[in-house]
Parts: structure tokens; sequence; C-alpha cells
């Protein structure tokens, strides 16, 4: 196992001689911009300005995340940006679950009132969608699950999911956001988008239902050790900042 700085110098080392094939070496672009003995962020960052391959692949063959956050905390947009990032997909179990419920399949049509009303949707339906959506190819590289695990049991059948695709796993990232901010943010998307379960009723159940089953959940994570928490607060730019460097090796 490396120590944070040899990781961080072979990340780099790495990253140099990528750059040097081209011509371009990373230090005289990105020591102005981030100072000498600059981190794995300017390398993250550089690298993302410079080419089409994403920069944790200098120091990991995979990445599988779990974006923890209660409704409005800005997981779904930060989400949607990682994926466009890390180049892995973005697996949000509500959006999958809206595409059931959109198609009208029996599974959609057990889902939709249950969706309506803000309340959790079975741990099985649940755990067979998510079964089918990470044996396929695109995950080979990595994922970010967006909504998914919701209580204990199912950040445990995650556990055991994984463990039985034989998937590693990296970071739980938590977006914390105060409460007060998250239902101005939901009323405002309650608008923005129309939403059906944005009604002011449906929004008290799911923020409930976040307290009291999900927010456990980040205790889970803190306790096995995968757990990193990023402020929420501010603006998109930052938020998103902020989660590239939570997701650094050795953070
Ligand atoms: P979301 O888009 O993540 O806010 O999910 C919308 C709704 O889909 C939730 O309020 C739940 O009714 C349902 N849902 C999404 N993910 C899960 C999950 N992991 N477990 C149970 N229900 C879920």
């Amino acid at each position: 196992v490396l120590e944070p700085e040899q990781e961080l110098r072979a990340g780099q080392d790495r990253f140099d001689r990528l750059e040097g094939m081209r011509g371009a070496p990373a230090r005289r672009v990105l020591e102005p911009e981030f100072g000498p003995g600059y981190g794995k962020l300017a390398v993250l960052r550089g690298q993302a300005q410079s080419s089409a391959r994403p920069a944790w692949r200098l120091w990991s063959d995979s990445m599988r995340l779990v974006l923890l956050g209660a409704p409005g905390s800005g997981k779904g947009t930060q989400a949607a940006r990682l994926k466009e990032h890390l180049q892995v997909p973005h697996i949000s179990t509500g959006d999958l679950l809206r595409a059931e419920v959109a198609a009208g399949s029996p599974l959609g049509l057990a889902a939709k009132e249950v969706m309506a009303r803000g309340e959790l949707v079975s741990d099985a339906i649940l755990l067979g969608m998510l079964e089918d959506r990470l044996s396929r190819p695109d995950t080979a590289g990595g994922f970010i699950l967006d909504g998914y695990p919701r209580n204990l049991a199912q950040a445990d059948a995650l556990d055991g999911l994984l463990t039985r695709l034989k998937q590693s796993f990296d970071y739980a990232v938590q977006l914390d956001v105060p409460m007060e901010l998250l239902v101005e943010r939901i009323a405002g998307r309650a608008k923005a988008e129309g939403r059906a379960d944005d009604s002011p009723e449906s929004v008290r159940t799911r923020l409930k239902v976040y307290d009291d089953q999900t927010a456990p959940v980040i205790e889970y994570y803190r306790q096995h050790g995968q757990l990193t928490v990023v402020d929420g607060v501010g603006d998109l730019d930052d938020v998103f900042t902020r989660i590239l460097e939570a997701i650094q090796p050795g953070h």
C-alpha cells in the first residue's frame, strides 16, 4: 500500500508521462495556476482540460461511488456532472423507477402510488432492478449511484450485491445541506419541473423518510470507513470541486 504522498507522486509521474507523449508537460501548464507541488486536484483539473481520459484512471481501474443526500441536496445535479467528468454511468434509482412508471410496466404500476406519496418502494423491487443495472457491461469501470441505498437493509444488500458481482467500492459521498435550505430548494424545483412527488405533503414525507431511514446509512458508511462528507451549500461549481477533492485516493 502506498502512502498518500507516494501515491500522489506516482499519479503525477504517470500524468506527466501521458502529457509528455503529447509534448505538453503538465507542470508548465498547472504550476502557474496551482503553485509548486500541485496536488491531485490540479492533476484532475489539468487532465480534465487536456484529455478525454478521466483522471482517476491514473490511479485506479474503477470508480464506484454512492451519492448520499436529502431531497433537494443537489445530488442529481452533481451526479450528472460527475458522470461527464468521470465517464462512468449515472445510475439513479428514482430515474429507473420513473422510467418503469412511464412505460406502464407491472413494476411501474406497483411503484407509482408509493412514489407519489413520497414513501419508499420495496427493498426487493429495488434490489432486483439494481442487480440488472449493475450487471450491464457499461458499469465495468464504475458507476455513480444516486438514490440508493435509502435504508440500512439496502446498504447491506448493496455490499452483498457488489461482492457477488466481484465489484469493488470506493466512496459514499454525502452532500451536506441544512434542512431550511432543502425546503427552499425543493419548493423552487416544484415550480420549475412540476415533479409529481414535489407536492408539499409528499415533500414532507420524503424529508421525514430521509431523516428516519436514510440518515442512518450515513453512519453505516462512516463505520465502514467509506464515508466522505462534502459541504453542499454554495455555488454548483464549488460543490463539484469539493466532490472531486473528496474522492481522491487517500482522502
Ligand atoms: P428520487 O428521484 O431519488 O428522489 O426518488 C423518487 C422516489 O422513488 C422516492 O421518493 C421513492 O419513492 C422511490 N425510490 C427511489 N429510490 C429508492 C430506493 N432506493 N428505495 C426505495 N424507493 C426508492
